[in-house]
């Protein structure tokens, strides 16, 4: 059972008078059973139009997505359905996520209703513990607008979970919610994966809610994935510029000591007009001429890959090039 995207090149045709943009290049990876993905970037970087081409809004202009093994341009009606079931969301805003007419039972059984699932009831009443709103007698009437902010992204949650899917995508989950909520439901996503066998692709503009949720890491750059790996080791020796300079942005907790920060000049700059070279190089402290080539994405270990000339001393098998010494 597992989840494997080799998307290509996406055209994303936002502007009515321009080229497709490159949205999503290059970008590949495999997600396994109670694996999680962090992809992780600013706006416009391609992790949005990434999770739309995994759903199936957007069809790769080359590569492809593979769902436990299939091809999913290859998929009926029928097969869709499925993959729809399989496949759940969680999107960023709570509070516009939940029907405002319906109550929480309605939202639930509805759901069921459009998978043809039976046993209603108990399985709300199951879902509703796991995401833990209990006492949940006390939740099944309430509107939306009973509920706080959290526990609307919990009934949410528990909207994907009641169908039993194998993948979560989740979309900014917490972005919206205050510290104290953010923490409870990054612990929820993550007992989730532990305990319940979900896998699940995480997106987020903020490096430092991955570590709760994420065992494997990709840090997008206008479309590219500029660096990957292990979550602990691109958190703890994050080799390319631009991973450097969003850590530097993050207070570290507990802790008097200040990180150097990285103030990053300018914008991430125009999809349509990225031409060649190296797509982080107007912004990059550490830009020098060979930075106008676009690096290939090198290999620091098994596990750790990054797309930058400072580390072209590796192949990409992680080895270290030979040196000529004449
Ligand atoms: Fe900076 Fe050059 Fe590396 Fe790009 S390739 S991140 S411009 S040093």
């Amino acid at each position: 059972k597992y989840y494997d995207q080799q998307a290509g090149i996406v055209d994303w045709i936002l502007r009515k008078d321009s080229d497709p943009v490159q949205a999503v290049d290059g970008v590949s990876f495999r997600l396994d059973e109670n694996e999680s993905l962090g992809v992780i970037g600013e706006s416009g970087c391609g992790k949005t139009t990434l999770i739309e081409t995994l759903i199936g809004l957007h069809e790769p202009t080359s590569g492809e997505i593979l769902f436990k093994g299939t091809d999913v341009s290859t998929f009926d009606k029928g097969d869709w359905k499925q993959f729809r079931r399989e496949v759940q969301m969680i999107f960023q805003d709570p509070f516009n996520a939940l029907d405002p007419k319906l109550s929480v039972r309605e939202t639930l059984e509805e759901q069921l209703k459009i998978h043809d699932i039976d046993e209603r009831d108990r399985r709300i009443r199951d879902v509703l513990e796991q995401v833990e709103l209990s006492p949940v007698d006390n939740y099944l009437d309430r509107l939306p607008k009973q509920l706080s902010g959290g526990q609307k992204q919990r009934v949410s949650i528990a909207r994907a979970l009641i169908v039993e899917p194998e993948l979560i995508l989740a979309d900014e989950p917490v972005s919206m919610l205050d510290v104290s909520t953010q923490a409870a439901i990054l612990q929820l996503l993550s007992d989730l994966i532990d305990d319940f066998g979900v896998s699940m692709v995480y997106i987020s503009h903020d490096l430092s809610t991955v570590s709760y949720v994420c065992h494997q890491l990709q840090v997008m750059y206008l479309g590219r994935v500029v660096e990957s790996g292990a979550t602990e080791v691109v958190l703890n020796e994050p080799k390319h510029p631009y991973t450097r300079a969003l850590l530097s942005a993050i207070p570290i907790p507990d802790s008097e000591a200040e990180r150097e920060r990285t103030e990053l000049p300018g914008t991430p700059g125009d999809p349509i007009n990225i031409g060649n070279g190296c797509r982080f190089r107007d912004r990059c402290p550490d830009r020098m001429e060979l930075c106008d080539k676009t690096p290939e994405s090198y290999a620091l270990s098994t596990d750790h890959h990054v797309a930058c000339h400072l580390h072209s001393e590796h192949d990409d098998q992680g080895d270290l090039n030979a040196v000529s010494s004449s």
